[in-house]
Order: structure tokens, then C-alpha cells, then sequence
């Protein structure tokens, strides 16, 4: 496993790191029991990043962490969690709830400090109540010793970039998602601004929330259907050249020298093992442009999301 320094903090964190989203079921139910062993599979394996959420399963993204960590040794794990954020349409990123958060988050996963905690899906936010509020409760949180290192998350780049442009020496980390894989790299342009105030990026969803799968996204993807056509069309194009969607969208992203880790949902071995493999395995250069010439007609497209003054 690789190993990369995230940004200005003291953090070194695996190239491939384990995404807690599934652990609430946005992608089907599974087993407890394997998501848990999913979970020390990784660590076991040198995977040693793993972000979560409150608003994830409702809080039980957390919870399941905190069974599976319990008797880890604190420094086999960075664990990142959130605030701000707590259903589909529940947001409050006040002072008042930001602390409340933090303290039931330490409770469910069990521990009495974080390595990372982030301002969940900003763009869902008031700008100025981010910068004059959020971000200053944070700093009192991490020189309180509760957390070390803070940041923000969202999908529109402006709104991250807008944040980073006010207060960039605040800012550890940043989490962007969906905009660093196969069908969208956006990210690129954002990296030489945050490389320069050498906050630490952190890449969630290689493969595109389940849109670069053979199994395809769930219902509740926000992509048009023109994106989870041509993706469709995409995973067929790999299999026809004998090999896989998820394999060839993961070794892209893991190509970009500057994005310090990169975020996978893995809520069972079997993904894990996949995702491992693929560090391993060399790539098809051949193939893997043939496919990113397939998919230009959606390259860098997305989907709206939160207030659209954001
Ligand atoms: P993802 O792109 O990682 O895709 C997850 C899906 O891919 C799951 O269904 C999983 O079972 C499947 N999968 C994983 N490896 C596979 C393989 N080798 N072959 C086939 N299928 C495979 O999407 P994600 O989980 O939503 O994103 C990764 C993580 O990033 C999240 O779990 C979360 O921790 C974080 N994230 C944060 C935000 C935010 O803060 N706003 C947003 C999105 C994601």
C-alpha cells in the first residue's frame, strides 16, 4: 500500500481508503457482520482512512464503526467523520449543533478524539454562516483537543473553492466527490489552488457513486439518464475487451499524483479484495484511453445540488 501526507497535517493516508457510506445502506442492506469484516479486512490490508458521516444510515454508519473499531489500536485508524449534515433535506451548521454533533459522534464510534472532521455538503449551507460561524466553531473544537484536523466537503467545486479562497489557512482538507473518475476530472483544475495552500485532498467516489459498476447506480443516483446511459454503454465496452468498469475507472483515478487519497465504498471483502487487486494489477494504457475517448460525450457533466446561489 501507498501511503501519501495529506495536505498540511501530520497524516499519512493510503492511496485507497474506506468509504463508510454503504455502512448506512444507501446501497442496499447488507449483513452486519460483513460489513464489520469488510472493515478489518481493510485496516488489516493498510488501508487506514476511513470517513463517515452522522447523516449516513441515519447515524448508523457510525455506530457500526464504532463496534468494529473498538478493539483496533488507535493509531491503525484515521477516522474522519461530519457535521452540518443530518437527512436528505436536515441541515444546521449553527455553533450550537456543530458541538452537540461532535460530542454524539465521539460517543457512536466509540472514541474521544477525531483525526478529521469536515462541514458535511456545504452548498446546502449560508456562505456566510459557514465562514463566520462553522469554520471558527471547528478551530475551537480542534484547539479543544477534540479534533484535529477540519475541512469541508461538497459536490459544486465553486462552493468548495469559495471557502477555500476566504479562509484557506483554516482549512487541513478539502472532499470533493464524483469529480476526479472516469467520466468527470473537474477536480484537475481546483488541484493547483489547494496544492498552493497545501490543503489536503481527499477523492470520494471513484467509481461515481455506482455509475462506473457492472451492477450500475441505484435508483437514487442524481446523474440524468444521459450520464447512466452512456456509463451503461461503458461497462459493456470494458466487458467486451475482457475486462472490468470498476477496475479500469479505480486505476485512473489512482493516477493523479496530487489527490492524496481516494475514497471507495467497500461495505464487503469482496470489494475490498477487487480494489486491492487493482493496485496490484498493471494497467491496459490501450484500453483505458479507448475508454475515456468512449466517454467524452459526458465528460464533466454533472448535476445541480443545494442552494443555487452556491
Ligand atoms: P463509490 O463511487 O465509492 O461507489 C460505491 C459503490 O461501488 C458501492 O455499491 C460498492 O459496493 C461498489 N463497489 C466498490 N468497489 C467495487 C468493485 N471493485 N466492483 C464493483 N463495485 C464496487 O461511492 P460512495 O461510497 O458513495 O463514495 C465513497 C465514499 O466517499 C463514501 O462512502 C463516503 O465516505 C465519501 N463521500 C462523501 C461525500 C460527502 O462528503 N459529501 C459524498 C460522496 C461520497
Amino acid at each position: 500500500m501507498q501511503y501519501r501526507r495529506l495536505g498540511k497535517t501530520d497524516l499519512n493516508v493510503s492511496i485507497l481508503s474506506y468509504g463508510a457510506s454503504p455502512l448506512g445502506g444507501f446501497y442496499g442492506d447488507v449483513d452486519e457482520k460483513k460489513q464489520i469484516d469488510s472493515i478489518h479486512y481493510a485496516i488489516k490490508n493498510g488501508i487506514n482512512f476511513i470517513d463517515t458521516s452522522p447523516y449516513y444510515g441515519n447515524t448508523k454508519s457510525e455506530e457500526i464503526l464504532g463496534k468494529a473499531l473498538v478493539d483496533i489500536p488507535r493509531d491503525k485508524f484515521i477516522i474522519g467523520t461530519k457535521v452540518g449534515r443530518y437527512g436528505r433535506d436536515d441541515f444546521n451548521f449553527s455553533k450550537e449543533r456543530i458541538k452537540e454533533s461532535v460530542k454524539e459522534s465521539l460517543d457512536r464510534l466509540q472514541l474521544d478524539h477525531l483525526d478529521i472532521l469536515q462541514l458535511h455538503d456545504i452548498e446546502f449551507g449560508n456562505i456566510n454562516q459557514i465562514i463566520k460561524e462553522s469554520i471558527p466553531t471547528l478551530m475551537k473544537l480542534k484547539s479543544d483537543g477534540l479534533v484535529r484536523h477540519i475541512g469541508v466537503t461538497g459536490l459544486p467545486l465553486a462552493a468548495i473553492e469559495r471557502v477555500v479562497d476566504t479562509v484557506p489557512d483554516e482549512l487541513d482538507v478539502i472532499l470533493s466527490y464524483c469529480h476526479y473518475s472516469l467520466n468527470d476530472s473537474s477536480l484537475d483544475n481546483l488541484v493547483p489552488k489547494l496544492k498552493g495552500h497545501n490543503i489536503g485532498i481527499i477523492n470520494a467516489s471513484a467509481l461515481s457513486m455506482g455509475l462506473l459498476t457492472e451492477t450500475g447506480p441505484r435508483d437514487w443516483h442524481p446523474a440524468s439518464n444521459e450520464i447512466k446511459l452512456k456509463c451503461k454503454e461503458a461497462a459493456e465496452f470494458c466487458r467486451q475487451r475482457g475486462s472490468n468498469i470498476s477496475k479500469l475507472a479505480l486505476q485512473y483515478t489512482l493516477g493523479h499524483p496530487d489527490l492524496a487519497t481516494h475514497l471507495v465504498g467497500m461495505p464487503c471483502i469482496e470489494n475490498v479484495k477487487d480494489n486491492l487487486k487493482t493496485l496490484q494489477d498493471p494497467i491496459d494504457k490501450e484500453l483505458l484511453n479507448d475508454l475515456i475517448e468512449f466517454m467524452k460525450p459526458i465528460h464533466n457533466m454533472t448535476w445541480p445540488s443545494g442552494r443555487e446561489e452556491n
